[in-house]
């Protein structure tokens, strides 16, 4: 049985209580408990501040960087050990435990070169010193980017226990902040072995890194005025985050990172077989299958004209039929199962909800594994462009996307696509250059990225689904108005940005 233990105040500590069930979503077996009670939040909280805080701000960009190229060391020597447990913990199979702990390694091997490139300083300066008036050059005013002295909670989603920790702590460890993280309980082994390792290895200064397993309990309400927040999951969640009243009385950054019904839009150019067709293909199976679609980064809505629906439906369902579902531990299979009860259920009620309003035109609900908390991958045509409520305002968190046929319109492909209220990711499939520049620019300000798929670049992407940590994540609306990454814009949150005014020889002095 796994008891997987918090890492608070630099040591391993079993909380009390009944324990929470962890299950292995493959068989619906338990595998082990998480004990969360009478653990000392508000201590980790105020050691992080004090002890990381100060090692973390000692420390120049480059060191920051070579602790995260360790972090990453560690995971790439361990990455069968977490793959093998991401399978038993969250139903991954090799490939999908791949895509979550290469991109942990990866964020941080990234992070680390960014901080060798800063090389000997700890603070940044944002722009050059300016005169503050004409008649002198002495008093002159520069900003500055300096890390705020709290900590960085940061609350994770069940659906990527390495990259989640991985993403967050590359940025706010290399910004100087130290960090609490709080994976989903039920998914929390992959994270929980992890930080063990980078422990065993050596490679966490006091307090710079602690790890909460549990749930939210009191967590929020021992923030203080420094500390930031990171949040990602359910855009309901966000809110309750967002509007803690120790939040919003202190003034305490947040950044969240929610729902998404991402779409990928097809323009009217667009022949069936055509290697821009097929690029689309190849996402939108890629998104439906991997991870069991448990990605806020999968395609959900395909905004298609109307003359290639039928191809879409075709080809999607022989891609599809391919994606082999069942036990993730057997190489046979491409698509395991959700990772909780909790969410095949929502999921299959999600489904039934779209089944009720729409047509289901690929995929059999019952063709997949009684046991445990599988799901079958399922198509739907959802007539009624942006009237199509459902689809627009419930993101089934599972291996479903619905097709939406639209006349080909730029216009109407944008208005469709922004009835989901704010996305993650757009991507957009087409090689008209007019019709692109019509759709694109009405697609960017409701999304934090947009992926152009055309045939000279048809086989060179990585695909919508995939976050690179070069490039910003996030999305406005629904998507929660957050941002992470985008190299060293995913540090911002981290910093108090300050105008410092006065004497250029003093401040020149006290700031290098
Ligand atoms: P969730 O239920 O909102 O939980 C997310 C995290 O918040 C978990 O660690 C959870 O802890 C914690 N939490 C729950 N209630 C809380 C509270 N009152 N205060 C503080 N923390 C609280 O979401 P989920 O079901 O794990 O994740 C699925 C959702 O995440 C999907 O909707 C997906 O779109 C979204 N998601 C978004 C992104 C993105 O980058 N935008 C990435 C991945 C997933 P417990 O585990 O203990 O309940």
């Amino acid at each position: 049985m796994y008891t997987p233990k918090s890492f608070l105040k630099g040591q391993w500590t079993q909380g009390s209580g009944d324990g929470i069930d962890l299950v292995n979503p493959t068989t619906g077996e338990t595998i082990g408990h998480a004990f969360d009670g009478g653990l000392d939040l508000l201590g980790a909280m105020a050691w992080g501040r004090e002890h990381g805080g100060r090692a973390l701000r000692q420390m120049t960009f480059a060191e920051r960087g070579a602790l995260l190229k360790g972090w990453s060391r560690v995971i790439h020597n361990a990455r069968d050990e977490l793959l093998d447990l991401a399978c038993v913990d969250s139903g991954n199979t090799r490939s999908d435990g791949k895509f979550d702990v290469d991109g942990a390694a990866g964020t941080l091997s990234y992070y680390a070169y960014l901080g060798k490139t800063l090389g000997d300083e700890r603070i940044l300066a944002d722009g050059e010193a300016e005169p503050l008036t004409r008649s002198s050059a002495r008093m002159v005013g520069r900003h500055w980017y300096v890390p705020r002295r709290g900590v960085a909670v940061h609350i994770n989603a069940f659906n990527f226990p390495a990259w989640g920790l991985a993403e967050k702590a590359a940025s706010a460890i290399l910004a100087g902040v130290p960090v609490f993280v709080k994976p989903a309980v039920e998914a929390s082994l992959v994270a929980a072995r992890i930080v063990e390792l980078w422990h065993e290895a050596d490679l966490i200064p006091d307090g710079a890194l602690q790890l909460y397993i549990g749930e939210p309990r009191d967590l929020l309400d021992h923030l203080q005025a420094q500390d930031v927040v990171a949040f990602t999951g359910s855009g309901e969640t966000g809110r309750v985050v967002r509007t803690h009243p120790r939040v919003l009385e202190l003034g305490i950054p947040v950044n969240v990172e929610a729902d998404s019904v991402n779409a990928a839009v097809l323009g009217p150019d667009v022949q069936a077989g055509s290697d821009t067709f097929f690029m689309a293909i190849g996402d939108i199976v890629r998104d439906m299958t991997q991870k069991a679609g448990q990605k806020c980064t999968a395609i959900r809505r395909i905004v298609a004209p109307e003359d290639l629906v039928e191809p879409l439906v075709e080809m999607l369902g022989e891609r599809l039929a391919d994606a082999a579902i069942g036990d993730p531990a057997d190489k046979v299979h491409r698509v395991g199962p959700l990772a909780t009860a909790a969410q095949q259920r929502d999921i299959n009620a999600g489904i039934t909800a779209l089944a009720a309003a729409h047509e289901r035109v690929w995929g059999d609900p019952d063709a997949c594994p009684n046991a445990g908390f599988f799901v079958a991958p399922q198509l739907f045509v959802a007539r009624g462009g942006v009237d199509a409520a459902l689809v627009h305002e419930r993101e089934v968190f599972g291996p479903v996307a619905s097709i939406l046929p639209y006349s080909g319109d730029a216009q109407e492909a944008v208005d469709i696509v922004a009835k989901g209220g704010g996305g993650l990711v757009c991507s957009v499939y087409s090689d008209d250059r007019g019709w692109s520049a019509d759709a694109i620019p009405g697609l960017m300000p409701w999304h934090g990225r947009v992926v152009w798929g055309s045939k000279k670049v048809a086989n060179q992407g990585v695909g919508p689904g995939t976050v690179l940590p070069s490039f910003v994540h996030g999305g406005p609306g629904a998507a929660g108005g957050g941002e992470e990454l985008g190299g060293l814009r995913g540090l911002r949150l981290y910093w108090q940005r300050t105008a410092l005014q006065g004497d250029r020889g003093l401040i020149d002095k006290i700031m290098s």
